[in-house]
């Protein structure tokens, strides 16, 4: 694991969304902050668990990322009806490999169909391409298989 955050640019994060730091809210945004996969609560939790000499539960995990995603500093997003947490924020689109369920951040200005300025402000759509709904947030998966699995499928042959 790469240490982008270490502990006092977590302790300061933290505090800057006025979040009152404890040891557990601590191992879960080091843990959750420093890696780019996108774990769902039973990974991020075993993770936690395998570690950390002390307990932690599965509640207390819960309830941390609850506070975490109120906060704003990780997002819910639905992968296969499963809820897993991304600690990018900024929007972005995801690859979903097929294969071993890896998730890959992609970022939309890679994306030339897309008019990123436009997508970024969402909230300015007109009423007719919104049709009278209203947006909250947004996401773009694309499902295939990854270059680690494509890799290991040619070398079995
Ligand atoms: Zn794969
Ligand atoms: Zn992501």
């Amino acid at each position: 694991m790469e240490i982008k955050y270490d502990k006092n640019s977590i302790i300061k994060i933290l505090k800057n969304k006025k979040i009152k730091v404890t040891p557990n809210r601590f191992k879960v945004a080091f843990e959750l902050f420093n890696c780019d996969e996108h774990p769902s609560i039973d990974e991020l939790h075993q993770k936690l668990v395998r570690n950390n000499e002390n307990r932690i539960s599965f509640t207390s995990v819960y309830n941390i990322l609850k506070l975490f995603e109120n906060a704003e500093l990780v997002k819910e997003i639905l992968i296969d009806n499963k809820i897993h947490y991304d600690s990018n924020i900024t929007p972005h689109a995801h690859f979903i490999c097929e294969n071993c369920g890896e998730v890959q951040d992609i970022e939309l200005n890679k994306l030339n169909f897309l008019d990123e300025r436009k997508l970024f402000n969402f909230k300015t759509f007109t009423e007719e391409e919104l049709k009278n709904n209203k947006i909250n947030s947004f996401e773009i998966n694309f499902y295939g298989i990854c270059g680690k699995c494509l890799k290991e499928e040619n070398s079995e042959e």
